[in-house]
């Protein structure tokens, strides 16, 4: 992808210079309304003469596998030239503009976007701070995606700071330059009056811009993100950025991250910094977006990238992607120290717990998963559970099977960070293009000295995965606390609400899915014995039956009452957790510290 483009670039260049002056594409941003939540972009595209210009706003933001429709939010787009006598605009598609330029040299666009939504990914403007995801902020020019940019910020009147990973343009105040509009759309704007505090680490000027206040400590966080950063740095062995941004955004309740290739921003609990879990829990957002900037910002499977920003972009490996890193997150946390072992085996058993005793584990493959992330992870519904598993969990547990194979296949001599650091050297530095998933499976087999295809065919089907086969060989295993127990089940998940007790979900198999059980039934009475309240009434009778007794549950359900027979399954959920295999040999204790080794 880079070669092609340079290429281009340069062929660009030199036939524009000797015709007319190189195309220019300039932006400025500015704040009128913020408290209404707006945002005035100017788009100045110069130099390209042509009878009519299509400029697009992309329809999702990489990272994030979803069509948002950026362009839901664009009003009162209007174009003109240099003298503001206005040119034409028709709308042709959703997120498409058709500007009549008439060969004129200059065209200024100007439009409204509206950005009201708190994530990651997501426009937010206020009286107090803008975020601006580019995706959803800045239009192309159709064809000029290869194109450098450049955008001047004027902050609202009471804003002082920008925080982005773009570069700043000397000489100009507030303004930043994009190679590309690759580069662009992957570099959000933070501007307002956020706490901004450096780190140097890995040969790496860090900022760490916290917006929204919270009880962090500087320093604390200044050498913990530090010490995260040369951790990850040392699985790949380089370093590829010169500078990075995190943009925290602190919320009373927050959450989740996007991952860039030099910054990314992060949710977080304005006042979760002096709780030991919580911060913990921040501490793996931070390793796991870090990682990114290595593992899916460069190496990558060959679909994600260059990118369609006009539709989904499909690929079956963020099992791989996203449950890689969501392995290493905890890894690179346990190797600082900031978990201890049996903390990091429990997450790890966490993550067989979600996919074991998830219906929809099943059901989907996770590279199926992974391809149908933009209907199904990324549009959750009442029956998600029964028919979807996360590629995040059950990719990491994966990831987890490839380490531990490694490890024992090679005596210890090698493990997924080799791989992880020979792919990136190859595909990302030599080949300078993304991976098909056999090549990165031949890979690791190279490394390895053994095959792999058992553990990616199990991504490709449903087939049960024998964890204890992997654990076993570096002295641990995974045992289920409720094996040999008969433990009866209902089957629903319910909410309270209004002292009404309401079905949420229901799971597949169990006596409520035999039974008739829908989601949104009020439970409202079991064998002639009326639910209180609080669902308390439901625990007592649920804890004294037994597998195989007979329920009659009187339910309302849309506005009508009925009265269901339901046959107590028994309860297939297992309660897992890691341990230390009894009478492990001295290898297999020998490959088990390697594996959880500071
Ligand atoms: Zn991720």
């Amino acid at each position: 992808m880079k070669r092609i483009r340079i290429k281009l670039i340069i062929l660009m260049a030199t036939f524009t210079s000797s015709a007319l002056a190189a195309p220019r594409i300039l932006f400025e941003v500015s704040f009128k309304e913020p408290q209404a939540h707006y945002a005035e972009i100017k788009m100045e595209i110069s130099g390209l003469r042509k009878d009519y210009i299509d400029i697009k706003m992309p329809v999702w933001t990489p990272g994030s596998y979803l069509v948002r429709e950026y362009s839901r939010h664009v009003e009162s787009l209007e174009a003109c030239d240099e003298a503001g006598e206005r040119m034409p605009v028709k709308k042709i598609s959703k997120n498409t503009w058709r500007i009549t330029a008439g060969k004129k040299d200059q065209v200024i666009v100007n439009y409204r976007i509206y950005g009201f939504e708190v994530s990651v990914r997501t426009n937010f403007i206020d009286d107090a701070h803008a975020f601006l995801s580019p995706a959803a902020t800045f239009m192309y020019v159709d064809g000029l995606l290869d194109h450098p940019a450049e955008v001047t910020i004027v902050p609202y009147r009471t804003w002082s700071k920008i925080s982005t990973g773009l570069e700043p343009v000397a000489g100009k105040p507030n303004t930043f330059h994009a190679p590309d509009f690759d580069i662009l759309f992957d570099s959000p704007i933070e501007v307002g009056n956020q706490d901004i505090f450096t780190f140097e680490a890995a040969g790496v000027h860090h900022e760490i811009a916290m917006v929204g206040g919270g009880n962090y400590d500087k320093e604390r966080l200044k050498s913990d993100c530090a010490a995260i950063v040369e951790e990850a740095t040392r699985i790949f062995g380089v370093n590829p950025n010169k500078r990075y941004v995190f943009i925290v955004h602190n919320y009373q309740s927050g959450g989740g991250g996007l991952e860039h290739l030099n910054s990314t921003v992060l949710g977080a609990s304005r006042n979760g910094y002096q709780n030991e879990r919580s911060y913990v829990g921040f501490l793996g957002l931070v390793a796991h977006e870090y990682f990114h900037l290595w593992h899916v910002k460069r190496l990558r499977p060959i679909e994600l990238g260059p990118f369609d920003y006009d539709a989904e972009n499909y690929t079956t490996a963020l099992w791989i992607m996203e449950g890689f890193t969501a392995y290493y997150d905890n890894l690179i946390l346990r190797r600082c120290g900031f978990l201890s072992e049996n903390a990091y085996l429990q997450a790890l058993a966490g993550d067989v717990n979600t996919v074991e005793n998830r219906a929809g584990n099943r059901i989907q493959p996770v590279a199926l998963a992974s391809f149908d992330a933009w209907i199904k992870y990324y549009r959750p519904d009442e029956n998600s559970a029964n028919t979807s598993v996360s590629y995040y969990n059950k990719g990491a547990l994966l990831a987890m099977m490839l380490d531990l194979k490694i490890l024992a296949a090679t005596q210890g001599q090698k493990r997924l960070d080799d791989v992880l650091k020979a792919a990136y050297e190859e595909f990302y530095v030599k080949k300078q293009r993304g991976f098909e998933e056999h090549e990165l499976q031949a890979l690791i087999e190279d490394i390895a000295g053994v095959s792999v295809a058992d553990i990616f065919r199990a991504a490709h089907t449903v087939e049960p995965l024998d964890y204890n086969q992997y654990l076993n060989a570096v002295g641990y295993e995974l045992v289920d606390h409720n094996r040999g127990h008969e433990l009866p089940d209902f089957g629903v998940s319910t909410s309270v609400s209004d002292g009404r007790i309401v079905v949420t979900g229901v799971n597949r198999g169990s006596g409520a899915w035999d039974g008739g059980i829908n989601v949104k039934d009020e439970l409202i009475a079991i064998n002639g014995e009326r639910l209180d309240n609080g669902g308390r009434e439901l625990n007592r009778i649920l804890q004294t039956a037994a597998v195989g007794d007979k329920l009659d549950v009187l339910v309302a359900r849309d506005g009508k009452l009925r009265e269901l027979s339901i046959t107590l399954n028994r309860d297939t959920k297992g309660a897992f957790s890691i341990i230390p295999l009894q009478h492990a040999t001295a290898e297999q204790e020998s490959l088990g510290r390697i594996w959880l080794s500071r």
